[in-house]
Formats: C-alpha cells, structure tokens, sequence
C-alpha cells in the first residue's frame, strides 16, 4: 500500500497529471510511495450540459463553481475516511514548511482547486478542513498552488527522495534557512571553496554550516532567527562570525 493518497479536485485535470509525471512526484508514485488520482468535478454534474459554474449571487464580475458537483465528487472521493480537504486559496493560512510536514503525517490528502471568482462558500462549510494560500497574490487557478502543496508534502514523505536530495536539512526544516553549498572545482573565476569545508574534518565542516546557516538566516530572513530555538552554540558561533566579519 502507498503510504498517501493524494486526490486532486480540478476543472483541469490535464494541468496536474503532466506535472505529477515527473521528477520527484514520478519517482514516489513508481516507488509505491504516493499514489495520485486527478479528478474533474465536471464527472459529478447531473444535467445535460455539465455546467459546473454560474453567475455570482448578488451580481458582479467572474463566475463561482457551483457546490453540488464540488460536494458529491469530495463525498465520493472521501467515502467513509476522514482526510484533510485542503482548499487552495488566496485567503487561506500561508503555507509553509511545518504545514508540509502536518499534512505529511496523513494517509490521504484532498486537494481543491478553484478557479474563475472561486467556489460557492458552501462547499467551505460542507466539507473543506483546510485552506492554504501560497502567497499574498492571486493566481488564475488553484493549479499551480495544489502542485506547490503536493510537492512539498510528497517530498517529505519515507522513500520519496533518494540520497541526492534531503528533506531534513532543507531549509526551514529546523526554522532557519540552509548553508551554502559548493561543489568542484575547488576554484572558480578566483573564487574559493571555504577551507572548512576542504580539510576532512567532519566536526569542522559541521560547524561551518551551522554558522553560515544562522548568518544566512539573519541576513535574508531575520524574522525566522528571531522565532528559532537556538542552543548555547549558535549563539556562540554567530556572536564568533559578527566578531570576525567586523575585523
Ligand atoms: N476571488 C478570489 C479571492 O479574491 O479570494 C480569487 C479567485 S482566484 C482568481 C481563482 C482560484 O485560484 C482560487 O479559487 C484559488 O483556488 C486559486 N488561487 C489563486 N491565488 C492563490 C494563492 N495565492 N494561493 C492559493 N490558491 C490560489
């Protein structure tokens, strides 16, 4: 058995099963990792022309997607399981890497998107758990949001990605952003691979990283290192890295 199943709810199917075919989300699906299905709430439509949108209640702009196609699909998908309905929109909560890392512990995720104005708020009230936002901006279609989402979760789940690649020291994984990285050659254009990282020494490289990580972090994201726990170390190793860069 795959260790999630992730439904995706889209008037666009095509979108996301491309994007599911490749990389990351391929390697987990084949993997028996994730399994993915794509579904068009169209499918759930009872009349003779499939209409799964109409005109906003009280007039204005744009077109909203109707609840009952959206409802009986979510329903059916759900059957008798109890699974994180999570609504793609720009008024959710920000998504972010401990949202990953919540929705990764579950055996199934609904994904919604929407489109056009957005969905009637009854589907909201029915059976939608969760609302994210990617981003304090508005997208065409919950598209490519849903796929940000599922690649962040998939990404973080046992045997989704190989060695190449590692979830636990990714960025945010611990509240701060990751050290740089450098691979060969030892030089490039007169610029140097820091010696720390060169010489062998395990608990030297160790060090470094976890200075530049903290020095990264309160340079590009000071708003994180002022939230993360730090030890009497990190401290200690950002107070010797300020020290060294007023010298
Ligand atoms: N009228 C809606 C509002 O002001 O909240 C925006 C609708 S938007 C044009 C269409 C759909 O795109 C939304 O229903 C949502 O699924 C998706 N979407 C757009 N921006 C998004 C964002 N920043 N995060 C998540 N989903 C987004």
């Amino acid at each position: 058995m795959s260790e999630m199943r992730l439904d995706v709810v889209t008037l666009f199917p095509e979108t996301i099963a491309q994007a599911l075919d490749y990389s990351i989300m391929a390697r987990a699906r084949d993997a028996g990792v994730a399994e993915f299905s794509v579904v068009n709430p169209r499918e759930w439509t009872t009349d003779r022309h499939r209409i799964v949108d109409d005109a906003p209640y009280g007039g204005g702009a744009g077109m909203v997607l109707k609840p009952e196609p959206l409802v009986a699909c979510i329903e059916e998908l759900l059957g008798e399981d109890e699974a994180p309905v999570v609504l793609m929109t720009p008024q959710g909560t920000p998504f972010d890497q401990a949202t990953a890392h919540r929705l990764a512990n579950h055996d199934r995720l609904i994904v919604v998107c929407g489109h056009y104005e957005g969905i009637d708020e009854r589907v909201r009230d029915l059976v939608v758990t969760d609302e994210i936002s990617i981003g304090d901006y508005v997208l065409t279609g919950g598209e490519l949001p849903a796929l940000v989402v599922i690649d962040a979760v998939v990404r973080l789940l046992p045997g989704a990605v190989g060695n190449a690649e590692s979830p636990v020291t990714d960025s945010f994984s611990d509240g701060l952003v990751e050290h740089p990285h450098y691979t060969r050659p030892p030089e490039f254009r007169g610029l140097r691979v820091p010696e720390a990282l060169t010489d062998g020494d395990h608990a030297a490289v160790r060090r470094w990283r976890r200075q530049q990580s903290l020095l990264r972090t309160m340079r590009v994201r000071p708003d994180l290192l002022g939230r993360a726990e730090l030890t009497d170390e990190d401290r200690e190793l950002l107070a010797e890295a300020l020290d060294d860069a007023q010298k």
